[in-house]
């Protein structure tokens, strides 16, 4: 996904991800969990649309998401779903941040 670029369509609803915000992609890269030169070759998401990863975001800005199921955070352990928690907002505010700023996530290491 890349703002000048098209074509990179959400393999769960279908629709363009069109904003870094909205990249599962890009956010699985600020949390060092996918490899740049692997982003090309991988398929792209909406955050929302991964609801188990999603639902660990919690942000004013960010509507809450639920992953009913056996993923549902509701259900697992409160000191892990803690930690999730906070390091998947904070990787998605990095995100935030970077779009703001106008540079490229890859220039800017998680704060
Ligand atoms: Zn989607």
């Amino acid at each position: 996904m890349a703002r000048c670029d098209q074509g990179y369509l959400c393999e769960v609803c279908g629709g363009e991800v069109e904003e870094i915000v909205d990249s599962d992609l890009y956010l699985a890269f600020v949390l060092g969990e996918v490899r740049a030169e692997w982003l090309l070759d991988k398929p792209e998401r909406h955050i929302r649309c991964n609801a188990e990863r999603a639902q660990y975001v919690i942000d004013p800005e960010f509507p809450p998401v639920e992953c009913p199921g056996f993923f549902d955070k509701r259900l697992l352990d409160a000191g892990y779903v803690a930690e999730e928690e906070a390091r998947v907002t904070r990787a998605w505010r990095h995100l935030v941040a970077v779009a703001r700023r106008g540079g490229s996530v890859f220039d800017s290491p998680l704060i």
